[in-house]
């Protein structure tokens, strides 16, 4: 196509290969506009405009990357696909289901399960609607262009209105604020959860950055500190002394670690993720504490989603006609919200692989905990308003999926048994450290071997 309607200047490059920026799809940059409209009928640069700018109309206060909203690889619905058609509905990053079928939008080759990218194809796309690995994502062999006479309509109400109504639909005042990696545009729609009423604390231009990141910070640790209660008590309340044997690596003098309750093993590992603390068991009391904020450099405490906490508060900034360090109460509503939906769903992704996971004693690669990472990040979207007053409203809408927090109570626990009741109060803690220490005052054999079995044993569940 390039070849055809290329600009004069794309036309005299010789070589096999154009470079991404030739083939780019938004502003079509490597055709001649000319000829395109000549021969297609229709303006075709004119009309990817006017699509991107209406779907992004409602949220024209975001001046992110147009990449944020239409990412680099392509997005497509296999039924749409099939008969040749693709949208840039399908392309904008908050539409997760095809507007037209409802089914889930495909990111990645089912057969080679990498992501192709969205640009003209070159010669590593040799053929049209196939994948370098040659699955055909559609077959027109023997068809004629004159048969592509398709009509589509969008069922989706949520992209309907989107569309309709672009940034009609909320007030002149009224600021969305969510994190456009994991926000869905039926977010938008959900009836909101709650509200709340953040009072504005007076006005303190003093409130320098670093105070307000070591406020942040402690507000943080609180928030933390009240979900790993309620985790502990409400939902764990049966299984404390299975907590205890694994974080505190107990066992009885004589044979092996006792097999793991799946809730412990969920709820350590979700613990030691979610405060990359350096290993799994506890040491001493001093273990419990948390990673003091060093000189305000350190932001949160769930670090895995201190880059999103950050992105959050800066665009929140970037909404309100104040700074953020004149709103703390605003602030700290919308991340703590953020923070505790995020480690919920986060404590269910780690459920549910408990059972399997700590019946073979392992767990996850960094990989597969990034995946459950971003499984667990919050759809969720905050309603505020640009001119803080006294009394500031918050709208706060989620989308849930419903069954992502049902709390599986069929698993099989180890303190259930009468044995184990028994056992427990005689069981001792065997730290690789502690059998460093005896090893180094008895190097018996037994010490030796008694060591090598704790060190191999805390290996396995090393992240
Ligand atoms: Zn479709
Ligand atoms: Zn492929
Ligand atoms: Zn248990």
């Amino acid at each position: 196509m390039l070849r055809l309607f290329g600009s004069v200047e794309v036309k005299k490059i010789r070589g096999t290969t154009i470079g991404d920026s030739r083939r780019e799809l938004f502003r079509l940059s490597g055709f001649d506009p000319v000829s395109l409209e000549q021969n297609l009928y229709v303006d075709i640069i004119r009309q990817n405009e006017i699509a991107i700018t209406k779907l992004l109309m409602p949220i024209g206060y975001y001046n992110d990357h147009e990449e944020t909203w239409f990412p680099k690889s392509l997005r497509w619905c296999r039924q749409c696909m099939s008969v040749g058609y693709h949208s840039w509905l399908h392309q904008f990053s908050l539409i997760k289901r095809c507007p037209i079928h409802m089914t889930e939008l495909i990111t990645q080759c089912p057969t080679c399960n990498k992501s192709i990218p969205f640009l003209i194809s070159d010669t590593s796309l040799g053929n049209p609607f196939t994948c370098k690995c040659g699955n055909k994502l559609a077959d027109f062999a023997g068809s004629q262009w004159s048969t592509w006479k398709y009509t589509f309509q969008i069922t989706d109400e949520c992209v309907k209105d989107w569309i309709e109504r672009g940034d009609k639909k909320w007030g002149i005042n009224d600021r969305l604020l969510f994190n456009p990696n994991s926000a869905e545009i039926s977010t938008f729609y959900r009836e909101c959860r709650f509200t709340s009423q953040v009072h504005q604390h007076k006005t303190s231009r003093q409130n320098s950055d670093i105070q307000l990141t070591k406020e942040l910070y402690e507000e943080n640790k609180q928030c933390f500190k009240s979900i790993d209660k309620y985790i502990r008590n409400k939902l764990l309340c049966k299984h404390h002394n299975c907590i205890r044997v694994l974080q505190e690596l107990r066992k009885l003098k004589k044979g092996e670690f006792p097999p793991i309750c799946p809730y412990a093993y969920a709820y350590i590992f979700w613990r030691q993720s979610i405060l990359n603390a350096q290993h799994f068991y506890i040491t001493s009391k001093k273990d419990h504490q948390f990673p003091a904020s060093k000189s305000g450099s350190r932001n949160f405490v769930t670090q895995l989603i201190e880059e999103t906490l950050v992105d959050l508060r800066d665009r929140l900034s970037a909404q309100i006609n104040l700074e953020v360090s004149d709103t703390p109460g605003l602030t700290r509503m919308v991340l703590n919200r953020y923070t505790i939906e995020f480690c919920l769903n986060y404590f269910h992704q780690w459920l549910s692989i408990a059972k399997e996971s700590a019946a073979a004693i392992r767990v996850p690669s960094w990989t597969e905990i990034n995946k459950m990472m971003e499984l667990s990040q919050p759809m969720i979207v905050f309603r505020h308003s640009y001119e803080i007053r006294f009394i500031q409203e918050v709208e706060v809408a989620m989308s849930h999926e419903t069954n992502q927090r049902i709390f599986n109570k069929d698993m099989k626990c180890i303190s259930s048994t009468k044995r184990f009741r028994k056992e427990y109060r005689q069981m001792r803690t065997f730290t690789p450290m502690g059998m460093a220490m005896k090893v180094y005052e008895n190097p018996s054999t037994e010490n030796k071997q008694l060591s090598e079995y704790v060190n191999r044993y805390v290996s396995r569940l090393r992240i």
